[in-house]
């Protein structure tokens, strides 16, 4: 199937006629489209219709432009199995998974429909008699949104649902992998009505469409989620055009095991966190502190649950772990884990490409486990973003904290233990975004602020109320009904 550009509410080709194919990283001969690989006069076309809908966008009252973004809930609502199955397919996560990923972008543009009838501004009593004084929310202009791979419904909701109800116009460059999902999402716009212009889609690779919508002098805001790396190169680009960015970015999350924690529990916890979505969610669990006391036995635990981890099609319901999304990412993983063992670690389990059968179709590699990590290695301080989990050994909560915080990231983090005490002292001492007590590094609700300290973004959050905070810019008033000229500050 061919799939086509939106901008301007027209579905168009692009101005290369050249195209790329998503394919299925578990069965590479399941093909989900061929999409355009567009170029930066395209960005050009789709920033300038953008820019034309805006005013007019920006002049719909926010209650009507949440009644959009209601009707597309109610759409996405209705399509959640399909969607799910076209993202299972698209990028491997197992349908539960894709499920819950679906279920995300839904309840977040449920949530932010309704903020349209809040927006929440304030006024504050003035200095001076007889005058007023509010402040008032305003859009930004023009939003470029690049969104990755690896969350394909919920994370382009996080930023496109939020920009909209502000009265933003949108370019939304999806990543290649994930191509199928994007003009799934961009679809249900297009039939609630979205005026045209108000959300463009550009598909395309990172350097051929991403750098130019990011440079692009009419982009007022870039929102991007992605490796820390691109992150860098883009916040430079808003730099040059002293655009607003928003950047999330990687992670390297840990999990604590203090000695009183509840190992069953704890080892749920870190299956789910470290090899759920294959290790390829920015929050996963990729390094395993343990309190030495436990260290051996917790290992033995964990380790046996994850021998009988099994791999293959996200669609079967069989499997626990899907394919990694592509052959550069599965080489990667590989690369890993060969520093991992020239650094000395100790391999558990796992390591390997998975080939057997009809893993051979697709991109598979063994859920993986090093134990003894020490805390300068690359694969205690490089993100992986694969099935593999670091496991090193701490003498007490101090020394565990310690560990947790000597990396560059900061977005998740877990620990696990009975004591009231050091779960409160964990809160203020975990260097991340978002810590978690008694339960894994994933998990994120769409009220809640969502976001890193650190390399993982420059300050900003997503969702919850700091989703409003970062597509608005304030505006204050000043109403002086005195009929004289009175001056601030005293000035006679
Ligand atoms: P990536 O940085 O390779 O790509 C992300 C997006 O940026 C894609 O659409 C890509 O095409 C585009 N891009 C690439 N180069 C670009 C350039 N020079 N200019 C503009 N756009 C460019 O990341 P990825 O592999 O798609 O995603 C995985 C990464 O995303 C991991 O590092 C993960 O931790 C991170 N991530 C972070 C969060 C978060 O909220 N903190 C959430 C999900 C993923």
């Amino acid at each position: 199937m061919l799939f086509k550009n939106y901008i301007n509410g027209q579905w168009v080709d692009s101005s290369t006629g050249k195209r790329f194919k998503s394919f299925n990283p578990a069965d590479t001969s399941d093909e989900l489209g061929e999409f355009p690989a567009s170029a930066a006069r395209d960005v050009e076309q789709a920033v300038e219709a953008a820019d034309r809908a805006f005013t007019e966008w920006s002049r719909v009252p926010a209650p009507k432009r949440g009644e959009l973004l209601f009707a597309a809930a109610e759409r996405l609502k209705q399509r959640k199995e399909e969607t799910a199955q076209i993202m299972t397919r698209e990028m491997g996560k197992v349908l539960k998974e894709a499920r819950g990923d679906v279920q995300e972008g839904i309840d977040m543009t449920y949530y932010i429909a309704a903020e349209g009838r809040r927006l929440l501004g304030y006024t504050t009593p003035s200095e001076l008699p007889n005058k007023h004084c509010l402040a008032v929310r305003r859009p930004i202009g023009r939003i470029a949104a690049i969104t990755p791979w690896n969350f394909p419904i919920a994370i382009p909701t996080w930023k496109i649902m939020p920009a909209l109800i502000a009265g933003n116009t949108v370019v939304w460059k999806p990543a290649t992998d994930t191509a199928r999902c994007a003009y799934e999402l961009t679809k249900i716009f297009d039939e609630v009505g979205l005026p045209r212009g108000v959300l463009n889609l550009v598909f395309g690779g990172g350097s051929d469409v991403g750098a130019p919508l990011a440079k692009h002098p009419k982009v007022d805001m870039i929102s991007f989620t992605g490796s820390s790396d691109t992150g860098r190169e883009i916040y430079q680009y808003g730099a040059a055009k002293l655009a607003q960015v928003h950047l999330e970015l990687g992670g390297k999350n840990p999990i604590i095991v203090l000695e009183d924690g509840d190992l069953d529990l704890a080892v749920e916890g870190i299956i789910w966190s470290a090899f759920g979505t294959t290790g390829q969610r920015c929050t996963a669990c990729s390094r395993l502190i343990i309190e030495e006391g436990v260290y051996e036995k917790l290992l033995e635990k964990l380790v046996e649950r994850t021998r009988k981890l099994r791999l293959g099609n996200g669609l079967d319901p069989n499997t626990d772990v899907g394919p990694v999304v592509n052959r550069s990412s599965q080489e990667r993983i590989a690369r890993y884990v060969e520093i991992g063992v020239k650094e000395g670690a100790k391999l558990l389990c796992g390591g390997r490409i998975a080939k057997d059968g009809l893993l051979a179709k697709g991109f598979f590699f063994e859920p993986t486990i090093f134990a003894d990590v020490t805390p300068e290695t690359a694969i205690f301080q490089e993100e992986i973003f694969g099935p593999v989990l670091s496991v090193s050994k701490a003498k007490d909560y101090d020394d565990a904290i310690r560990l947790a915080n000597h990396t560059s990231f900061g977005l998740s983090s877990s620990i696990y233990t009975q004591e009231i005490n050091k779960a409160h002292r964990a809160m203020d001492d975990l260097e991340a975004g978002i810590t978690y007590i008694n339960s894994g590094t994933i998990g994120a609700e769409v009220h809640l602020p969502f976001g890193g300290v650190k390399d993982t973004g420059n300050g900003g959050r997503e969702a919850g109320l700091a989703a409003i905070e970062e597509y608005t810019e304030w505006k204050t008033i000043y109403i002086d009904f005195s009929q004289r000229l009175q001056k601030a500050q005293g000035i006679d």
